[in-house]
This record gives C-alpha cells, sequence and structure tokens, in this order.
C-alpha cells in the first residue's frame, strides 16, 4: 500500500513533533498534569496559548475550516501523541477532535458558529454524552438501551436521564447529548455548564489524561431550544456513526504516538543499563521485547493508513475500523507493557511517563468499543457473508 504522504502533511507533522518534544515534554513534571479536574484544565491553556503561538494549534483542520484527509491526520496526530499532553496541548485530543468532526459534518451554519467556532480555536472544551450507568443497564456496549429521555414541549426538547463516563463533563462548555425519542436517538448541543446537567460524582481511573475526568451525569428536566438539534429527530445513531470510525481511529493515532515515545524511552533504558556484564540489550530476552515492539508499532501503523485510506474514499469505514481498533489497541496494550517490563522497577514509577502510558492505553481497550464487542460485531459480518453465499 505505502501512500506517499502530502508535503504539506510533512511539514504540519514536523512543526508539531518539534512542539510536542522541545515545549511540551518538559510539561511532564508539572504537578498539574496529574488530575482530572482544575489543575489540568489550567494547564491546558497555559499549553495551547503557546501552540497558538507556535502556529500548530488545531492542525488538522485548516485555516478555511477544512480538514486535512484522514491519511494526513493520521500523520499529524502520531506526532501529536508523542506526550500524553500533546493532543490536549495542539487540541487534537478525545473527545472534542470527535466532536469537532461531528458537528462540522452534520451541523447548521449556525451551530457551527455558535459551537464549532470557539472548539477548534482551542478556547473551549466540549463533552459526548452516550453511555448510561451500568447499574441501571442503561446504554454502554449496546447503546441502543439507551434510557434517557427526549419529548418535545412546544419549542423545547425536554431531555431526562442518567450517563456515566462522560469524559470532559466537568469543565466542558459545549455537550454533545443523545437521547431517545419516539422517532428513535436524538442529538443535541447544549451550552455548558446548565443547572439541569450536574455531576453527581468523578470517578477516579486508570487514565489520568483527559481533564474533567469521566463523569456520572444526571440530566433532569434539560429544556433545549428545538434549533439546536444535531441533524433530525430518530437520527442520532446514524450521526454516531459519522462519527464514530473516525474518532476510534484517532484514538490509535494519538496512542500510537505514545507507545512510540514509551519504546524511545524502554530502549535508551536498554542500552544505558548493565546486568551479569553486558547491557541489557545485548540480553536475547530484552532485546527481543524491543524488536517485537518495532514489528506491532510498524503492523499497527499500517493497520491505521490502511483503515485511515479507506475513509478517504468516503466509505463509513465501520468494518475496518472495528478490525484496526482491535489490531491497534491491543497491540499498543503489548508494547507500553513490554516498555514497563524492560525498565524493572522505574518502569512502574512516575520517573518516566512509561507509567502513564501503560494505564492510558489499558483505558483505550475499553472505550469506543471494547475489543470483545468489535470481534463480536465482526463475527456477525461474517455470518452474514457466508449467509450471502448459501443461495
Ligand atoms: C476512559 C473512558 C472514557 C469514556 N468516555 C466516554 C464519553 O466521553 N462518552 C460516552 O458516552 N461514553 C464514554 N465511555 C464509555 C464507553 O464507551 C463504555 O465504557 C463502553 O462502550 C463499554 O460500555 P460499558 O462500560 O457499559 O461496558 P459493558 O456494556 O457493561 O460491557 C462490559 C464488557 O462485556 C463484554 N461485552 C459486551 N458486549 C459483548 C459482546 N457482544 N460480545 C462479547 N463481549 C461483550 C466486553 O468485554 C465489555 O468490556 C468511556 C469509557 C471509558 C473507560
Amino acid at each position: 500500500m505505502a501512500e506517499k504522504l502530502s508535503d504539506r502533511a510533512l511539514e504540519i507533522g514536523a512543526n508539531v513533533e518539534r512542539f510536542v518534544r522541545d515545549i511540551i515534554i518538559p510539561y511532564e513534571k508539572d504537578p498539574r498534569r496529574d488530575h482530572h479536574g482544575a489543575p489540568l484544565d489550567a494547564l491546558v491553556y497555559e499549553m495551547r496559548e503557546k501552540a497558538r503561538a507556535a502556529g500548530v494549534l488545531t492542525p488538522h483542520i485548516l485555516a478555511d475550516g477544512s480538514h486535512l484527509t484522514q491519511l494526513e491526520t493520521a500523520y499529524v496526530l502520531r506526532k501529536s501523541g508523542l506526550s500524553p499532553l500533546g493532543p490536549l496541548a495542539v487540541n487534537t485530543m478525545a473527545p472534542d477532535e470527535g466532536n469537532m468532526y461531528l458537528i462540522g459534518h452534520v451541523g447548521s451554519a449556525e451551530m457551527k458558529e455558535r459551537f464549532l467556532k470557539p472548539l477548534v480555536e482551542g478556547r473551549a472544551r466540549s463533552a459526548f454524552f452516550m453511555t448510561e450507568p451500568a447499574g441501571e443497564n442503561g446504554a454502554g456496549s449496546d447503546p441502543s438501551m439507551m434510557k434517557t429521555s427526549c419529548k418535545l414541549d412546544g419549542n423545547h426538547w425536554v431531555i431526562n436521564g442518567r450517563k456515566a463516563f462522560i469524559t470532559g463533563a466537568e469543565g466542558a462548555s459545549v455537550g454533545i447529548v443523545m437521547a431517545k425519542a419516539d422517532e428513535g436517538a436524538c442529538m443535541f448541543l447544549v451550552d455548558l455548564p446548565d443547572p439541569a446537567i450536574r455531576i453527581e460524582h468523578v470517578p477516579n481511573t486508570i487514565d489520568s489524561s483527559m481533564p474533567g475526568g469521566h463523569a456520572t451525569v444526571i440530566i433532569d428536566n434539560l429544556r433545549v431550544p428545538a434549533d439546536q438539534m444535531l441533524g433530525v429527530a430518530g437520527e442520532g445513531f446514524k450521526y454516531a456513526q459519522i462519527r464514530l470510525s473516525p474518532a476510534r481511529l484517532s484514538h490509535c493515532m494519538r496512542w500510537h504516538g505514545c507507545c512510540e515515545r514509551a519504546h524511545e524511552i524502554a530502549s535508551d533504558y536498554a542500552n544505558r543499563r548493565e546486568a551479569f556484564g553486558k547491557q541489557l540489550i545485548d540480553h536475547e530476552g530484552v532485546g527481543f521485547m524491543l524488536a517485537e515492539n518495532l514489528i506491532d508499532l510498524k503492523q499497527a501503523q499500517l493497520m491505521i493508513d490502511w483503515c485511515a485510506s479507506v475513509l478517504d474514499t468516503g466509505s463509513l469505514g465501520t468494518v475496518e475500523s472495528s478490525m484496526t481498533k482491535v489490531a491497534v489497541s491491543e497491540a499498543l496494550m503489548r508494547i507500553a507493557d513490554r516498555c514497563v517490563q524492560v525498565m524493572g522497577g522505574t518502569g512502574v514509577t512516575d520517573a518516566t511517563i512509561v507509567e502513564q502510558i501503560f494505564r492510558e492505553v489499558r483505558a483505550f481497550r475499553i472505550y469506543d468499543g471494547p475489543t470483545e464487542v468489535h470481534k463480536w460485531s465482526l463475527a456477525k459480518k461474517i455470518k452474514r457473508d457466508w449467509k450471502a453465499t448459501q443461495g
């Protein structure tokens, strides 16, 4: 395959990489980085001013509002991911990157001006409200179990329900809320904070790179003007599909960058550290782990680029992004785990960023579809395809 990257992608990617390595990596020692809440937000906006000054803010969206191709985006987002702080600094982070994509593709001109512009300018954060608490058997792996309801009342929709794991809800100023009407699933754009959307709690989680954490939220008689419905009633799951594949793939891109960095750090450790009379890398057990990292990194990158090229044809890429999400998240987990192992005790401390990368990648095997759910839907496709051959 090996499609040639455009000159503009190479240039933007090089600028982003330089910025992340020179300016952002030193922030990894900043005490504000380990919190989901306000301290991390303050750090984010500080880094963004530096990104703005360096001309690398929101690098995947061009000045005229158009997007880089997915293949180009893959290169640039991998560079932004060289630090877990990189995507926050240059505004390629989740969930904003996927939310910007969705509003850009489905939103009206007014919505783009009001909700998208501040996000692209890096002056606001957003949240995507789909999942619901497991204890209430709401939407999770199976979004069709959604219980949050919306009812038309005059010129407003009234929304009630509870949501869980809503990344960035605390501190966001734009929300995309999913709820069910008689017509089917609907999506709304809302201004945050709103007294009718209450943060119930923000659980402690394994990861720590996403400002606001992953909140459980109560939505109590939220009134949304009818013209803030994204698209039309009943099409909410269709719009979720538009967001799904690119958003899923962008996680693969960012975390690939992180694992490339973890591999650099582990390789450095293995070349400097000695045991039993030689450098660690000269022990086959260590050298082979790093060799396997190199192989996994390349395979993951090729899978990302392949899926990106499929999306660039205009396809929804549902099957391809499922395959890629499974392959890449599982490969990145293996890489992060090997990096920790190669570094011995140091690997499990916060002396390097490897420890955080390991935690972040673990969570990635669950969000945007757990591995098993993607495999299950691929198996269903295999069965469908088989049936189609049976006359
Ligand atoms: C860090 C993080 C951030 C998140 N951010 C957001 C967000 O911003 N907005 C949002 O709406 N949601 C968000 N989520 C929620 C995420 O999308 C869900 O966790 C995910 O869809 C799984 O749903 P669940 O947690 O309810 O797991 P469950 O549905 O309870 O599933 C549990 C496990 O069951 C297995 N399983 C389920 N179905 C099948 C199947 N068909 N075949 C085989 N095995 C199966 C899988 O192993 C799965 O991990 C986030 C989650 C995390 C962890």
